[in-house]
Order: structure tokens, then sequence, then C-alpha cells
């Protein structure tokens, strides 16, 4: 079992956690097939249980800097010729958990902020797939 501890002073906003036992066992699925895969909420999860009292003391900006770090890791993965190796499996991993730290540190929900900007498809046209011509190469 995972569990989150409460700082004793001026805790830092924290969406999951505080004052609640977090648990490794999954909400149902609501898809009749069930996979391991984790959701995003519960990615979130275990890694704020995981890293949230280390990445909030370190603070937004040196978090960040690690985020950055492994962007960077992760290009040096994606210009491998082969594709989907150990490395470039767990640098997409070391990015998303990055990211979901540092939303964390900020009080942000990812599958609440992902669903809200992009469960109707593309925010722009609202189509999906999207027609819009900016991913397209041309101009913002
Ligand atoms: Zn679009």
């Amino acid at each position: 079992m995972l569990t989150a501890k409460i700082p004793d002073d001026d805790p830092p906003v924290c969406i999951f956690g505080y004052g609640i036992v977090m648990t490794t066992e999954a909400e149902p699925l609501k898809n009749p097939e069930p996979t391991d895969d984790l959701g995003l909420r519960e990615f979130q999860q275990i890694i704020e249980a995981t890293y949230f009292e280390k990445d909030s003391a370190r603070g937004l900006e040196g978090s960040f800097m690690w985020l950055v770090e492994e962007v960077g890791e992760l290009a040096r993965a994606l210009n491998s010729p082969t594709s989907n190796t150990t490395e470039e499996r767990q640098e997409f991993a070391d990015v998303l958990a990055w990211i979901a730290s540092i939303a964390s540190i900020r009080g942000i929900d990812l599958a609440d902020c992902v669903r809200e900007k992009y469960s109707k498809g593309c925010p722009r046209c609202q189509k999906s797939p999207c027609i819009c011509t900016h991913r397209s190469g041309e101009e913002l």
C-alpha cells in the first residue's frame, strides 16, 4: 500500500494523497475487457505517492529542469534508428513521470485537464482526426 505523508508546515498544493490513504488498486475499469493500462489518474497518483515529497521540496523550477533533461534524453533515444527499445520506452516513461510530478506540484489533475482539452478531439476544430492545417507543418 502506498501512503502519502502530510508535511507539518505549509504544505504545497497537492491533488492526491493529503489526508487520504492511496492504494495501488485501480478504480473499477469501465472497459469491459480490462487491460493492464494504469490510466492517467492512477499513474499520477503513483508518481505523487513516490516522488511528491522530494519533488515539491526541490520546487517547481528544479523539477522543471529535470523534465527538460529527460526530454533531451528522449530526443537522443528518438534519434536511434531502432524504435521501441528499452531505453526509448524508459525515456517516454520518465518524461511522463516528470510531467505528472510537476502537475502535482501545481495542484493539477492531469486526467482532468487532458479530458477538458482533448476529449472532443482537436480543441481547435473539434474533429478527430483533426482537420486543422497547423499540424501539417504550417504556421500556428
Ligand atoms: Zn484541428
